[in-house]
């Protein structure tokens, strides 16, 4: 890390070397102490998932039920297998549209093939741990179990996620609902009560599990209705025994054998991937480029605090943050900071020093008091794609900076009493009355939702603004 700042330094005064020797000291001051890397790398300890998905109790009673339910639908002509069908499975999961991420997950926990068992409770990506491709990337715990299913988290921000419904459950295969559990608490951070769920049989008999639904948005669809390739089913959220949203996905055959749909040399269940198309054992992705008010804090439902901000003001910090899937040991990333006329105001570059299946890194900056002003860039060059993110340096008072409270999410509620700003990296919902003589102005990533109970008296002034300040 040291090796980079002074790199970066070197290139600082290569790149600014025409200014005034005042603005150059106040880089190096910045580069020197503001400009900080590294404080949270290796998000597996977020995204670690470190409970037993469903234990052996709820296993045994759900595998009844379904089979119970199952056989009633055959019987009664609801379902039909075909011998000779093939199941071909989709990616169970999407994100809906219009969000600043580019992509949204990691894989956390594959199935685990070594039918050994640590001597701890809980044992993961140790040697009694074996997923499909020979690695480690699985648990089991010493009650005897191994992991059965594959764990999809949410990242970066999994509770933003959440609580903004941003990632859909989808059925991954056309069935007929076997079962479905609602009604259970959503955003568990430890081991709590049951999950929600949806189970699906398909046309050649075999089962897809779709585990840790949000609570009360399921697909309204009951056992014995069919569902198509692709069909909403739920939303991705932590209930049941979970530490953080993520989609517990577990399948069997028409024989009730456990299932691994990614097909590999260390897979010791099937020999073919019921993927249509596979993906990589590792997909090295750079999920999001963003910008923060403050250093973004990753925790629990209650403790995540994403401090999203895309419009600034001189004399603000802003915290620049790049969150990865897969990032692998010695992957170099470009990055740059452009200003509006396109010069690149700064580069650096960030070389990863381990195997990550989600990271971040971040970077602070203050922008020249004197502007340009206008709308920013950020880039970033990783595994061939550049990709960007824009936000907004201005020098007139517009609403920076965002602001976001996990306690109400983005959900705006009570009496507008005072002129407001109100800013949200998604998508804002707001049942506020504001009062006369006020002015409110809700600048949205996404969609601003009025709902039942918005009010806004005479003589008060309401304004909107869709991505980022400024109205752009
Ligand atoms: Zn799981």
């Amino acid at each position: 890390m040291l090796q980079s700042v002074s790199n970066f330094t070197t290139s600082l005064f290569l790149l600014r070397s025409t200014f005034a020797q005042l603005f150059i000291s106040f880089l190096l001051i910045n580069s020197i102490f503001a400009q900080t890397q590294e404080a949270y790398n290796n998000v597996e300890q977020i995204n670690l998932k470190k409970q037993q998905c469903l234990n052996e109790n709820q296993r045994a009673n759900l595998k009844k039920r379904l089979k119970k339910n199952k056989n009633h639908l055959l019987n009664e002509g609801f379902l039909k297998i075909k011998n000779n069908s093939i199941v071909i499975l989709d990616w169970p999961l999407q994100m809906i549209s219009n969000q600043q991420f580019k992509s949204y997950y990691t894989i956390s926990n594959y199935v685990d093939h070594n039918p050994n068992v640590g001597s701890a409770s809980f044992n993961q990506f140790g040697s009694t741990n074996l997923d499909y491709d020979c690695g480690n990337r699985t648990y089991d715990t010493n009650g005897g179990y191994n992991h059965q299913g594959i764990d999809i988290s949410l990242w970066p921000f999994e509770w933003y996620q959440y609580e903004n419904s941003i990632v859909e459950v989808v059925a991954a295969a056309a069935g007929t609902i076997i079962g479905i559990d609602d009604g259970n608490v959503d955003n568990n951070c430890s081991c709590s009560g049951n999950w929600n769920a949806v189970y699906i049989a398909h046309a050649d008999g075999s089962e897809a599990w779709y585990g840790h639904l949000k609570k009360n948005a399921l697909t309204s669809k009951t056992v014995g209705q069919t569902v198509a390739k692709g069909e909403y089913l739920g939303i991705v959220a932590s209930s049941g025994c979970s530490t953080g949203p993520h989609l517990h996905f577990e399948l069997y055959d028409a024989m009730d054998n456990l299932i691994d749909p990614f097909s590999g040399a260390c897979n010791s269940l099937n020999t073919s991937s019921w993927w249509s198309n596979q993906q990589a054992y590792r997909v090295s992705t750079l999920n999001a480029l963003l910008t923060h008010s403050a250093v973004p804090v990753q925790g629990c439902s209650n403790t995540e605090v994403p401090s999203f901000a895309n419009c600034f003001n001189p004399g603000q910090t802003i915290y620049t943050a790049f969150y990865y899937r897969d990032q692998l040991s010695g992957d170099v990333t470009n990055m740059r900071l452009r200003d509006p006329n396109n010069n690149v105001w700064n580069s650096w570059t960030h070389t990863s020093p381990g195997t990550y299946s989600g990271s971040w890194w971040y970077w602070s900056w203050n922008l020249p008091s004197s502007g340009p002003y206008g709308t920013w860039t950020l880039e970033a060059d990783y595994k061939g794609t550049t990709s960007t993110y824009e936000f907004s340096y201005s020098n007139n008072l517009c609403s920076c900076p965002l602001s976001y409270s996990y306690s109400n999410g983005n959900h705006l509620t009570g009496t507008v009493s005072s002129n407001a700003n109100y800013e949200t990296f998604g998508m804002i919902e707001s049942d506020q009355k504001i009062t006369n003589g006020n002015s409110v102005i809700y600048d949205s990533g996404t969609k601003i939702c009025l709902d039942n109970g918005f009010e806004i008296e005479l003589g008060a002034i309401f304004e909107i603004k869709i991505d980022g300040c400024g109205g752009q």
